[in-house]
């Protein structure tokens, strides 16, 4: 748990609002699996699913509840695509990064196809908008576009004139945009109890309350927690920015960033079917990014701002509001904000997803970088094909080259900051 976690979790719209989840045991001595997967989040949950599909025995420990961590809290929004398309290009080279794209595209699939499926509700929505605030900021999201329509083949955006984005947003602030009508977006801690009932369903064992607090490395894996112990042939670890001393070298290469959502009162019908054509996600191109949506009962949650220190910012939810407000200046000035929250994004140097062994038996999942709604779904089956010896996807990502933050915590978080506050200051001017 880090820093002024507990204040992030306690007034979430999503707890308030999805089912109370099955409790299950913590893990009280030892037990035998095929796999043990540390960690029940979106990525571990996906991974024992698609472990469990093909005849493996899955052990699941998380430290606190299922959907504890950012995939209970996020924006909801699943989105095609990486958080840095660029870097993987510049790394794999066009074809490789082609095939990376279509996982994301694949990802957005299956996410669909386990809503359906396993009978999920979860309030999904579809479309995307991607909306620029400045002529060159436009310029600049219509030249990505051009250049990722030639790369990937994508055929689902369609391209939003100055003119024309105010029939797709009542909004001001914005000039142009990009509509995907694939990505969309979902309450995501329904989705993940979802994915958890289908878990337990396909005969994984989760245990809760049962943080993994040491792995004895070998041919067959010892991982403990304080009341016992999972023996198994492979370990997935999807932990996220809590894994922390548990494999520290994991730990170096990403950083936790603060980010925070708040949610308004229900808006009367009107108001809020008027907001955003056929209720798409929204999320602005600048740096430090404001994404919004609406929820199944019409209230506007708008996510944005940053903290790099893990200390929540002072005023949450009145800033956040001021932050809304510039963007729909129609919404009242007394609108109740009835929900403020966050959670942290696991940011890699270069903002590519970061997946490998620590030991041939031992896989890991991290550093999606605010892009994972919808990819852990495939990271999950990714690693759950690795292990059954398909590893040729799994290792397109593996090969990406990542570097651990310079110093340690102490000091990544300065140079870090650093970096964030040139790119903000490109964005105010
Ligand atoms: C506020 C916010 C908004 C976001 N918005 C979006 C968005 O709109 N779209 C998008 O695509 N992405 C978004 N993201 C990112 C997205 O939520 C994550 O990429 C994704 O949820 C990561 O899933 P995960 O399973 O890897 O991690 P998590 O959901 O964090 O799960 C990790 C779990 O591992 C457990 N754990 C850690 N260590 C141990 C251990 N030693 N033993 C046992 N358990 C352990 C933790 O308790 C935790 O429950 C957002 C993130 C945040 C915080």
């Amino acid at each position: 748990m880090l820093a002024s976690e507990d204040a992030l979790i306690r007034n979430s719209y999503y707890t308030a609002s999805a089912p109370a989840g099955t409790a299950e045991p913590s893990l009280a001595g030892e037990t035998r699996a095929d796999v043990c997967v540390v960690g029940g989040g979106l990525a571990g949950l996906s991974a024992t699913i698609e472990l469990a599909r093909r005849g493996y025995s899955v052990v699941l420990l998380e430290a606190e509840r299922v959907g504890w961590g950012a995939s209970g809290r996020n924006g909801g929004q699943a989105i095609v695509g990486h958080a840095s398309d660029d870097a993987i290009e510049a790394q794999l080279g066009a074809a490789d990064a082609r095939r990376a794209w279509d996982v994301t595209v694949d990802g957005l699939q299956l996410l669909r196809e386990r809503i359906a499926d396993y009978k999920i509700d979860c309030d999904f929505v579809p479309g995307y908008l991607s909306v620029a605030v400045n002529a060159r900021k436009a310029s600049a999201l219509r030249r990505w576009q051009e250049s990722s329509e030639r790369a990937y083949g994508y055929p689902h955006w369609r391209w939003i004139e100055h003119g024309d984005i105010g029939d797709w947003i009542a909004s001001p602030r914005f000039y142009a945009g990009l509509h995907d009508a694939l990505s969309g977006h979902l309450h995501p801690l329904k989705y993940c109890l979802g994915l958890a009932a289908a878990a337990r369903a396909a005969g994984v064992r989760i245990f809760e309350h049962s943080r993994a607090t040491g792995i004895a490395r070998g041919a067959q894996p010892l991982v403990s927690t304080a009341g016992g112990a999972v023996r198994c042939d492979f370990v997935v670890l999807a932990g996220n920015v809590y894994l922390g001393g548990l494999v520290p070298a994991l730990a170096a290469r990403i950083m936790p960033v603060g980010t925070y959502i708040v949610a308004t009162e229900p808006l009367p019908h009107g108001l809020a079917g008027a907001l955003i054509r056929d209720r798409a996600a929204v999320c602005d191109t600048n740096f430090v990014l404001d994404y919004f949506r609406l929820s199944g009962d019409g209230r506007l949650l708008f996510g944005g701002r940053v903290s790099y220190s893990t200390m929540t910012p002072p005023n949450l939810a009145q800033s956040m509001k001021a932050r809304m407000r510039k963007v729909f200046p129609q919404l009242a000035a007394d609108i109740s904000i009835d929900f403020a929250w966050g959670g942290f994004v696991d940011i890699t140097m270069n903002r590519a997803p970061d997946f490998g062994r620590v030991e041939p038996n031992i896989f890991y999942l991290q550093g999606f970088s605010g892009h994972g709604v919808a990819l852990t779904g495939m990271a999950g089956r990714l690693v759950a094909e690795a292990i059954a010896g398909q590893a040729e996807r799994f290792d397109l990502y593996a090969r990406l080259r990542h570097h651990a933050f310079p110093g340690g915590r102490m000091l990544r978080t300065p140079a870090l900051v650093l970096g964030m506050l040139y790119y903000r200051l490109r964005d105010l001017l």
